[in-house]
């Protein structure tokens, strides 16, 4: 069997730890499997060395900041290697330039687009562990990037497709995926099994417990995963594309703090006019999540959006640039926002539930600034500072229609 482990950086953060991690890759090892470990840097590595980046310059260019932040998983796939060799376990440390894990050119938000499995497949044959840093990937510059935020999911999940991997373990400081963040939400319920669908949503919503990518290529690639615990064993969470369970209304709650507001004000009430300002924005590489129009008065009209708040400054200028072209008058942003959404496929057939969503944000007194939804999800914005109290108002409010 081909096991791929993947271990975030709190479980790798110190000697300990990481002799932990040693031994429990060391045992598939030693039950006859062929083992490839993920890890990500050491603790808070990369919030470090981003902080040593602005202390140097403070819009550093992202190619820099990558050759960075990619240090970071350098450094805890050599100790590992090196704790596993002094176990007397035959290991080998990759980095993403090794295995040649082929990726866009997008510095600090790169994708994947090919991963050669000759480097691994070679080390496995000669029965060694391939322990592969997270995070990272090269382009065609030969130049190393990033995969955003969280995205050591992403390599583990991308190396258990390209390898036809029969396991892909994602460890980290939780149980498994919650019905909500359990350290924000203190009633929040492991969850056994949950959908490829479902869990895009909530990772994409603010769940990071996951990347949203690693679960996007997990279904694209039919990869099982399985979220689990890297202190204790207990089973964790299955994703995957059909669960055994009844369907329960709502599959869990998510907050997302990273995101911003932009108002666009006094644009042209014209056809193509809401077109041309999402185009450059899109051209310009800034997703747009929540959007909403007002209604037109003397020829005017006005639009909100969110973006990602790392985009904000980016979309502004953007903006202010073609401030003419696009006819606005004039932009207003608030950074001091954040998105709470409940995700789940009942919810498809089942019309009360943005309205129970509403009378509990109602109820804890939460004002609702902009409201989005799809098939299986409901997201609404709130100032930042009731985040938490939102969080758990709705996730109380639907208690008991949580799995
Ligand atoms: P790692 O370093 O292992 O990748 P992360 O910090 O990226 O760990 O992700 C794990 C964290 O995700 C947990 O500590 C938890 O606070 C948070 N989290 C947010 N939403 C959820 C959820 N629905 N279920 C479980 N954990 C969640
Ligand atoms: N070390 C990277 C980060 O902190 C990648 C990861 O942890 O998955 O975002
Ligand atoms: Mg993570």
């Amino acid at each position: 069997m081909l096991i791929v482990k993947k271990f975030g950086g709190s479980s790798v953060a110190n000697k300990t730890r990481i002799f932990r991690v040693a031994e429990r890759c060391i045992e598939d090892y030693r039950a006859g499997h062929d083992v490839v470990v993920v890890l990500s840097a050491m603790g808070d590595t990369t919030d470090d060395l981003i902080a040593m980046a602005h202390s140097i310059h403070a819009n550093p260019k992202k190619r820099e900041l990558d050759m960075l932040l990619t240090t970071g998983e350098q450094v805890s796939v050599s100790l590992m290697a090196m704790a596993m060799q002094s176990l007397d376990v035959p290991a080998v440390s990759l980095n993403a330039f090794q295995v040649q894990m082929h990726s866009t050119e997008r510095y600090g938000n790169a994708r994947f687009k090919r991963i050669d499995t000759d480097r691994i497949t070679h080390e496995l044959d000669s029965r060694k562990i391939v322990i592969v840093t997270g995070f990272q990937g090269v382009n065609k510059y030969d130049d190393l990037t990033t995969l955003g935020r969280g995205g050591s999911d992403t390599t583990a999940v991308a190396l258990a497709a390209a390898l036809h991997a029969d396991r892909c373990e994602i460890f980290t400081d939780v149980d498994g995926v919650y019905t909500a963040d359990p350290r924000i939400v203190k009633n929040a319920m492991k969850l056994d099994e949950v959908t490829y669908d479902e869990m895009l949503e909530l990772a994409s919503l603010g769940a990071k417990v996951l990347h949203n990518r690693s679960v996007e290529m997990a279904k694209k690639y039919g990869v099982e995963l399985v979220v689990r615990s890297s202190l204790n064993r207990s089973e964790g969470t299955v994703i995957k594309e059909k669960v055994k369970m009844e369907k329960m209304l709502i599959t869990g709650v998510a907050a997302d703090t990273n995101t911003a507001r932009i108002s666009v004000i006094g644009v042209d009430d014209q056809p193509g006019t809401a077109f041309r300002i999402f185009n450059t924005l899109a051209k310009n590489n800034i997703n747009v999540d929540i959007i909403l129009q007002s209604v037109g008065r003397d020829g005017t009209k006005d639009i909100s959006f969110t973006v990602s708040e790392d985009d904000l400054d980016d979309a502004i200028h953007i903006l202010e640039d073609h401030k003419e072209a696009l006819t606005i008058k004039e932009i207003t942003s608030n950074r001091d926002v954040a998105k709470i959404s409940v995700v789940g496929a009942g919810m498809m057939s089942n019309p009360g539930v943005a309205a129970k969503m509403f009378e509990t944000l109602y109820n804890a007194r939460i004002n609702i600034n902009m409201i989005a939804t799809s098939e299986i999800r409901i997201t609404v914005l709130v100032d930042k500072k009731d985040v938490e109290k939102a969080l758990n108002a709705v996730h109380d409010g639907f208690a008991g229609q949580l799995e």
